[in-house]
């Protein structure tokens, strides 16, 4: 017991590029407040909206809080449980998941995780688990980023290793391409973006908040980037700034791709793209004189040519070799890997047995309904009755009586509705970890400021005792917390103890900028930058990138972003009051000449409908959205809407050129005044035609 009032500095573990500072205040061991840290260098005292809002509100709050194991009493899919105890819990998990094991292996269990929570041993170490026992792993990535994952490994032979921020000091160009970091960086947009010494270009199909404050907004299409990237390329080379001695020395097929680049004229490109050429020549001259940043946001790549896509878009710091000198770079993510992170460690690589299993998000629901594939599903660090495709057929095959389903959560979410077994996860106000953001080159602490809810428990907790409860003895299913932090703190090389380190909050992983790439060695087969190679083909994609567009949606239909909203982190804090009045009604906006065209006013109820499934909402009008689309932002929970379904009712689950994972950028819908009469009967033909 604690007296006194006092401040402890923690860090935010949200799915967000900021991992933000947070002061918490006690008095004693009661939480007063949560706020953010002034001391810290991105989030300079404030928290965002959703936050705050939640890490003051839900996220503390004993009702709302999931508390104890439950089990189901009623229905799949109704959410009535009763009370267990742990011990009958971990029991009934261990005798039924035991006879499948026995008899089926560990191939008949599925396993889904993400970034519910992305602290290091929270949110990786209960792979160790999945790993002894053989599950199928969902792989996380194939529902957001994997294709620029895919794609970009295979040219650079990393995709986690980005540029550090702090060398914007040396830039004088930033592009921003298919990211809204008003929403998914609020930090980084105020504070490191719009650098007055810095040019800032967005190229985003939305007019958002980042976008109209940049110095050059490039609209292009949804679908038409890669003949965009074509087109700064062609502009880039007809004014003589392609670094041929960078080409020459460091990449391998640049001759692939130069006739493609001597016929993606500017004026060509505007009329597919419906960006001005004299635009797209401005933003090129910008970027090339440099030293310049291009930020690739994983939005870009959520659409059917994704892969290609984000191989025509890197092309721009490889053509004018914005690569290994200062102030100049490129970023997907950061990864934990390159500050010394052993993932394998982490996840317990050397306890599988054989090759890992994996499948796509988007043939989840298929698997799900296949009992003969699938007799057990974990649900952790994710919420898939929200933030999976083909969500009425997921729905269903999770009301499967015959798969046994247990789900770890903090809140009663639709997953859990579906849940046998309920295991109350504690928040990361509620135990030690470290925080590694996926922008800057840090390391944070995660410092518990109060104990677990309830019963509520760690993740990596619930997997230790599981384990114990299936009698497996592998020393690294029972490795305790401290001892991974201490591991994990001295591969990192910081020199810090996570004492130091929570006093801190957040420290520098290198005292000076990280130069990426600065030995120009790229870990490919040639050693360089491969921009032309067999491996795509072996991959499902072209030798060379292409300027390749998707054609206009069909007369009467749009193309449905379902982009991050800024008070939505994925799901989470969907069920927060004060978050859904933040919200609003309006789940989905579009251009006033689209709404003029289908008797659409402000406020009014549409009906968004395809082959896949159909979703009514009150829709608002916008000039930030271009004609041809409808944006309608993903996380609301299905339960909380009036129609008990959110966008990815509309969500086919098709995959991406590379790497089977979600092009659900590419969605194409109908859109009409609710009540109208269908506006065609063989919806499905026309549409199963489209691709
Ligand atoms: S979600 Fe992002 S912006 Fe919000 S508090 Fe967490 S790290 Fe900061």
């Amino acid at each position: 017991m604690t007296s006194g009032l006092r401040t402890v500095r923690t860090t935010c573990p949200r799915d967000c590029y900021d991992a933000c500072g947070i002061t918490v205040k006690l008095d004693g061991d009661a939480v007063e407040r949560v706020l953010g840290d002034p001391r810290h260098p991105v989030s300079h005292g404030w928290l965002c909206g959703k936050c705050a809002v939640g890490y003051n509100g839900g996220w503390r709050d004993p009702g709302r809080r999931l508390l104890r194991p439950l089990r189901r009493v009623g229905p799949k899919g109704q959410g009535r449980f009763e009370i267990i105890s742990w011990a009958e819990a971990l029991a009934t998990v261990a005798s039924s998941l035991r006879p499948i094991l026995d008899t089926a292996g560990g191939e008949a269990v599925l396993q889904t995780h993400y970034t519910g929570t992305c602290s290091l041993i929270a949110g990786n170490a209960p792979l160790r688990f999945f790993n002894r026992i053989g599950a199928v792993e969902v792989d996380p990535d194939t529902v957001c980023n994997k294709a620029g994952h895919a794609a970009l490994g295979l040219a650079f032979g990393d995709s986690l290793q980005g540029f550090d921020p702090r060398t914007i000091q040396d830039s004088r160009c930033v592009i921003v391409w298919g990211a809204n970091p008003s929403a998914c960086a609020p930090h980084v947009d105020r504070h490191w973006l719009h650098d007055a010494r810095v040019t800032t270009i967005v190229i985003d199909p939305i007019r958002h908040p980042t976008a109209a404050r940049a110095t050059l907004h490039l609209q292009p299409f949804p679908g038409t980037d890669a003949a965009l990237a074509f087109a700064l390329l062609h502009v880039i080379a007809r004014e003589g700034r392609l670094d041929r001695a960078f080409l020459d020395a460091h990449t391998i097929g640049w001759a692939e791709v130069e006739p493609h680049v001597a016929a993606a004229t500017p004026e060509w490109a505007e009329g597919l793209t419906g960006v001005p050429a004299a635009l797209i020549v401005t933003a090129a001259r910008h970027y090339a004189a440099g030293p310049s940043l291009l930020w690739l946001g994983q939005g870009l790549q959520r659409q059917r040519f994704g892969g290609n896509v984000m191989r025509a878009c890197s092309l721009l710091p490889v053509a004018t070799g914005m690569i290994g000198k200062p102030g100049a770079g490129v970023l997907y993510l950061n990864g934990f890997g390159g500050r010394g992170i052993d993932g394998d460690y982490l996840t317990g690589a050397h306890l599988c047995q054989g090759e890992p299993r994996s499948i796509s998000h988007m043939d989840l629901a298929a698997r799900l309904e296949d009992a003969s594939a699938s007799r057990a599903l974990f649900t952790w660090n994710n919420n898939i009755a929200a933030s999976s495709p083909e969500q009425a057929r997921l729905r269903a095959a999770l009301r499967r009586e015959d798969l046994f389903h247990v789900a770890l959560e903090l809140f009663h979410t639709d997953t859990v509705d579906h849940a046998d077994i309920v295991l109350p996860a504690a928040s990361f106000l509620e135990f030690d970890d470290l925080v590694l953001s996926y922008f800057h080159l840090t390391v944070s602490a995660q410092v518990k400021v109060m104990a677990p809810l309830g019963e509520a428990l760690p993740n990596q907790e619930i997997f230790r005792r599981l384990a114990g409860a299936l009698d497996l003895t592998d020393a690294a299913l029972h490795e305790d917390d401290p001892t991974m932090i201490a591991t994990l703190l001295g591969q990192t090389g910081i020199g810090e103890t996570f004492a130091s380190l929570a006093a801190k909050g957040t420290v520098d992983w290198a005292p000076e900028p990280v130069m990426q790439f600065a030995d120009l060695r790229f870990n490919t087969p040639s050693g360089r930058i491969e921009i032309a190679s067999e491996r795509y083909v072996a991959a499902g994609l072209t030798r060379e990138p292409r300027p390749s567009w998707e054609a206009r949606p069909p007369a009467g239909m749009l193309r449905l972003l379902s982009p991050a909203s800024e008070w939505l982190m994925n799901s989470t804090f969907a069920n927060e009051p004060r978050v859904g009045q933040a919200l609003g009604a309006r789940a989905a906006l579009l251009h006033p000449d689209d709404a003029a065209a289908r008797g659409l006013a402000e406020g009014a109820h549409a009906r968004l409908w395809n082959a896949t499934g159909q979703l009514t909402v009150p829709v608002g009008i916008s000039q930030d959205v271009p004609r041809g689309v409808i944006l309608a932002p993903k996380g609301r929970w299905p339960k909380l809407e009036p129609g008990g379904a959110n966008v990815n009712a509309l969500n086919p689950g098709d995959k991406t050129d590379i790497a089977e994972s979600a092009a659900v950028h590419s969605i194409l819908v109908h859109v009409e005044l609710a009540g109208a009469p269908a506006a065609a009967a063989a919806t499905g033909a026309a549409l199963s035609g489209r691709r």
